[in-house]
């Protein structure tokens, strides 16, 4: 590869319309030691050629892809993130990265120009492919890259990004290796969020909305910055009602909210196990003692939670309000 210039705005890949992209990730928080894990297990000989980093979705993944990706082509292997190396990275134009990424699903055009990509010789070791989502590939881009997961050119490297892996084509789980990543510290992603948001807000409020989307950053951001009041209101009076004894009007009004919110399967898991922790807590904390009610109470939940997860995990996104309202219904047991 031939030594490219000192210059740090200009892609040279990119024609002068186009916008050159930007990965920064020196804002990364969480992920501490994994990206220089992965390159040391690569040194060593000993990691796969196709990686899939699962994770939930807006914990910074997309972040993290870049700064894995910079650590194998900085000059000194430590993600920088000032070196021409670092920035050729962040700027898109590393001619030995592949990335790919688009908005909605990446169609077989988009497996083709990876296949491209890593058809020809390297002069260089490694060459990266970095995913984005592998997720949001259809069935005929997904079939496409096959031959390739199962036989990538040597020094290749493949990395693919998605928030359920168990959703991910059979044929393609089984060429790759799943490594997970968990989202950052509660406390930092506080803070992290505290720095972002124009107005200021409560701390408590920060950390239930962070609670609520799974310490996803990326959606508590999302909900604190545009979230409408009255979708605030819906998802406070949600979280209110969870924690009510449920019998006549909160039962009805419950169901109502669920029917009209529409809420996703994985979310409104989320937002179940987040009330009933607080419902242990109020328990645990209150001096007088557990009656078996509480218990009850606990345990119904505890099976509501369960078929909400059950629904998340067989891919129902969109949640059977039906099944939720029959479990809702169905009489505490003893
Ligand atoms: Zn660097």
């Amino acid at each position: 590869m031939s030594r490219k210039p000192r210059v740090r705005t200009k892609t040279y890949t990119l024609k002068d319309t186009e916008t050159a992209p930007s990965r920064p990730w020196t804002d990364l928080i969480g992920f501490e030691g994994v990206d220089e894990t992965l390159y040391r297990l690569w040194h060593e000989n000993r990691l796969p050629q196709v990686v899939v980093i699962e994770g939930r979705s807006g914990i910074g993944k997309r972040k993290f892809m870049a700064k894995l990706a910079a650590r194998f082509f900085c000059e000194t292997h430590t993600a920088c993130g000032n070196c021409d190396a670092c920035q050729s990275v962040e700027q898109g134009y590393q001619n030995d990265l592949f990335w790919l990424e688009t908005e909605g699903s990446i169609k077989v055009a988009e497996a083709e120009g990876l296949q491209d990509f890593l058809g020809y010789q390297a002069s260089k070791s490694p060459r990266l492919a970095m995913i984005i989502d592998i997720e949001s590939m259809n069935d005929q881009a997904s079939n496409r890259l096959l031959k390739l997961l199962e036989e990538p050119p040597p020094a290749v490297l493949i990395f693919a990004s998605c928030s359920r892996f168990e959703k991910l084509l059979p044929t393609i789980r089984s060429r790759s290796v799943r490594w997970r990543v968990h989202p950052p510290l509660i406390e930092q992603s506080m803070a992290f969020i505290k720095g972002q948001l124009a107005d200021p807000c409560p701390d408590l409020e920060i950390e239930n909305t962070l609670k609520m989307f799974g310490l996803s950053i990326g959606r508590s951001l999302a909900h604190l910055e545009q979230g409408s009041p009255e979708q605030k209101a819906k998802l406070d009076r949600l979280q209110k009602l969870l924690l009510l004894p449920m019998k006549g009007d909160h039962l009805k009004e419950l169901q109502d909210l669920l029917k009209e919110q529409a809420w996703k399967a994985p979310d409104l898991a989320q937002f179940f196990e987040v009330a009933l922790n607080q419902s242990y807590r109020r328990i645990l904390q209150s001096s007088r003692s557990t009656s078996l009610a509480d218990f009850r109470r606990i345990k119904h939940w505890r099976k509501i939670l369960q078929q909400v997860y059950q629904a998340g995990a067989v891919g129902q996104n969109n949640l059977n309000v039906q099944l939720v309202a029959e479990a809702l219904l169905s009489p505490f047991e003893g």
